[in-house]
């Protein structure tokens, strides 16, 4: 059968590092150091964490001349990802037609599968794959991914603010009331530097910021089960919109007793990849609110989940990570495709800064994002991007 679209001519992989002032969740504390990799243990999380914002950029060119781009979590080890993209997934693509993304991506998750790599790095390298093929897809038919998904049903969709990266709780309060001033409906903080407590670290906020603002906290699966439940239950009077990652991620039984035993909206998904894990835990309703990870899933995988929790009654809060931009759009035209997207992450830090490097008119101000409105993912690399190529 003649390809319908394109036909894949080429594919690339670019693994991008782009230097910052302040490392991603604030100053280095004591006893934390960046090493000779560029990388960082956070002692609150045991997480490792890049220096710089690093990212792995995929290209996929057809043979109608028309490039695809795609991007996935490369936030460390991005040569792991990259060398699946080039040695494994690649050169399986070559002239099959990006207008079969959804059963490409299958076929791709497929060729592993039987050897027990159905998440991690395999993963990753499939989500940012298959970016690129939806945004080749939407190029060779002149229109943004959301259409091909069935429809825009949001041009904008709000931001909460995500972190506040300041040393101390005094300053971290007015960092969030100067985001609130600037628009901004949502704040997020992290319980994992939250040193003067967690619970004071709430009650501080509400009091600053008033009664409106929805204030959410991530726990990063910090918390044995009844813990969460007891310091969660110490937020609800000052009005927790939603709790965040309270257990450990292989803890589904964990995540289970504390959705059931709170009163708020219990969040979780940033580290799942696939509708398989997904499904789990929507079917045993181990959370209220879904947060898929574009850098993770791709957008077959983002709509598979999005579209599942819809079903479900649950609502979609996609979460976003480190990224030039790529992923982030992708990002936005999925949730721009679903019925209830109260929120979208939104990592201030690192979505200002590294849009410079991309060109799109997606953006993010007065607490909203402008989903994309060019073809495709409607955002491409800016060749000043490549200067940081690692
Ligand atoms: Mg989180």
């Amino acid at each position: 059968m003649a390809n319908v679209v394109d036909s894949i001519a080429k594919v690339e992989t670019f693994i991008i590092s782009i230097p910052r002032e302040v490392p991603y969740l604030g100053p280095l504390k004591p006893g934390e150091a960046i090493n000779a990799r560029g990388y960082l243990v956070r002692k609150g999380n045991r997480t490792i964490y890049p220096s710089t914002d690093m990212t792995l950029l995929i290209k996929v060119t057809g043979e109608s001349g028309k490039v695809g781009w795609g991007e996935c979590y490369g936030i460390v080890a991005p040569e792991a990802t990259r060398a699946i993209v080039d040695d494994v997934l690649g050169p399986v693509i070559v002239g099959r037609d990006p207008g079969d993304v959804a059963v490409i991506h299958e076929d791709l998750y497929d060729l592993m599968r039987v050897r027990g790599f159905f998440g991690g790095f395999y993963v990753d390298a499939l989500a940012g794959l298959d970016i690129a093929l939806w945004d080749l897809f939407g190029k060779g038919l002149g229109v943004p991914v959301s259409t091909l998904l069935g429809g825009r049903r949001h041009a904008t969709i709000p931001a909460y603010v995500s972190g506040l990266p300041r040393a101390t709780l005094s300053e971290r309060v007015e960092f969030a009331v100067e985001w609130v001033g600037k628009g901004f409906a949502g704040v997020k903080f992290a319980a994992v530097v939250s040193d003067e407590g967690i619970v004071a670290e709430m009650a501080a906020l509400r009091e600053a910021l008033g009664p409106k603002v929805d204030i959410m906290v991530d726990l990063h699966w910090k918390f044995e089960a009844a813990e969460a439940i007891r310091l969660i239950r110490k937020l609800e009077p000052y009005d927790l919109y939603f709790a965040e990652a309270p257990c450990a991620p292989e803890d589904l039984e964990g995540q289970l007793r504390v959705a059931q035993g709170i009163g708020v909206p219990l969040a979780l998904g940033e580290e799942l990849r696939t509708v398989f894990e997904y499904r789990q835990r929507i079917e045993r309703r181990a959370m209220s609110i879904v947060q898929p990870e574009m850098g993770h899933t791709g957008i077959t995988e983002f709509a598979g989940i999005g579209r599942m929790a819809q079903a479900a009654h649950m609502r979609v809060i996609p979460h976003a990570s480190i990224s030039v931009g790529l992923f982030m759009a992708a990002s936005l035209q999925v949730a721009s495709t679903l019925r209830d997207v109260p929120y979208h992450e939104y990592q201030h830090s690192i979505f200002d800064r590294n849009l410079e490097f991309t060109g799109t008119d997606m953006s993010c101000a007065a607490g909203n994002y402008l989903v994309p409105t060019g073809v495709g993912i409607g955002a491409e690399p800016k060749d000043e991007v490549f200067a940081f190529v690692r």
